[in-house]
């Protein structure tokens, strides 16, 4: 048996969500058979804990978009037993059983090796949030985007995503300028090295089709109105990586910023990124991320909590990354 956080679909239109003990017949059938030890609580999972979003494409289903657990059985040739792995996306939570469980079951091409420099927690602390940040850094970067270039904004900078984003790139050298609705974190967000924090509010009114040109890139994990905004502030040649909808499916904007302005937006998924890609984005952050800082920004919490935490999430009472531990 193992215990789950579990799914199910009520008629006509609602869900429930319950932590079940469940038998390992009942995991999905394929090649390799994972302990979880520990899962991130990010944002779309919240979406389908909570049933706010349109995440679960199949019934019942147990949520989680990334895990990080040690190989317990496996017919792949490419993992064995009692090796470290771990896993984001590939419609895990969504379509497939995933890691909100003590207990995953799934090919072995969605797996990789645990990452030499990450424990289970770090990789998880990380998780679908940083491995989309450091694609995001790493658009910023192919596309032209230095140091020198100017300054570069993150949207949504207090969440998973943003945070990360913010501390990789101060990291990297970048002048980071911070764009929240909780101004209250300005702390928080200059501790992860911000040089300035902006109120959300001044990038959600409809903005002109061009605004003054200040930042050489941008990483939006908000659209909606916001990325418009983003876009039309944009210098000559700026780079925005567009990764998120917390504010938004719609893009209000014009086509100004890319013809006038020569911007480009680059569309970040992470779910379906190649192997090769995401070996490594992963092998960066094993090595670039500033381990004390992140885990000042996670907080640990019970599979038990993982539901409330849901709400709270949506509800911007989060800041950071959440990380689930499964015993
Ligand atoms: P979090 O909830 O941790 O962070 C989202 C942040 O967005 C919040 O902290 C808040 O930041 C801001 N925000 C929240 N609600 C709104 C709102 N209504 N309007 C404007 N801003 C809002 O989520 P994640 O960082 O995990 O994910 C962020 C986004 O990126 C999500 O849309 C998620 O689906 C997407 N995503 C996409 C991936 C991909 O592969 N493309 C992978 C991972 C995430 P603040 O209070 O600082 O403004």
């Amino acid at each position: 048996m193992f215990d789950a956080l579990y799914l199910e679909k009520e008629a006509p239109d609602g869900q429930t969500a319950t932590i079940r003990s469940l038998p390992e017949s009942a995991l999905p059938e394929d090649e390799v058979i994972v302990r979880v030890h520990w899962s991130g609580l990010n944002y779309k999972d919240a979406l389908a804990i909570t049933g706010r979003g349109p995440v679960v494409k199949t019934w019942p289903m147990v949520p989680g978009i990334d895990f990080a657990g040690v190989v317990e059985r496996s017919s792949s040739p490419d993992f064995h037993f009692g090796q470290k792995v771990m896993l984001t996306g590939w419609g895990v939570g969504e379509k497939h059983w995933g890691g909100l469980a003590q207990k995953a079951c799934v090919p072995g091409a969605w797996l990789q090796p645990l990452p030499q420099d990450l424990t289970c927690q770090q990789a998880m602390a990380l998780g679908t949030a940083g491995f989309t940040a450091m694609l995001c850094v790493q658009a910023l970067v192919r596309e032209g985007v230095g140091p020198n270039n100017g300054p570069v904004l993150v949207t949504g900078a207090t969440g998973g995503v943003g945070s990360i984003a913010l501390m990789l790139l101060a990291g990297m050298g970048y002048e980071v300028v911070a764009v929240t609705g909780r101004l209250e974190e300005q702390p928080y967000l200059q501790q992860l090295g911000a040089s300035e924090v902006l109120a959300r509010s001044h990038f959600e009114m409809p903005s002109r089709p061009l605004e003054k040109a200040r930042w050489a890139g941008a990483v939006d994990v908000v659209g909606g109105q916001v990325l418009a905004s983003v876009c039309a502030s944009m210098k000559p040649q700026g780079v925005v990586a567009a990764c998120g909808l917390a504010g938004g499916m719609n893009f209000p904007a014009t086509v100004a910023p890319f013809i006038l302005r020569g911007v480009t937006l680059v569309g970040i998924d992470s779910v379906l990124c190649p192997r090769t890609v995401r070996q490594e984005a992963w092998n960066r952050l094993a090595v670039r991320v500033d381990k004390t800082l992140l885990a000042s920004m996670t907080r640990v919490i019970p599979l038990s909590e993982a539901i409330a935490a849901s709400e709270d999430l949506l509800n911007g009472r989060i800041t950071g990354r959440l990380v689930v531990e499964i015993p």
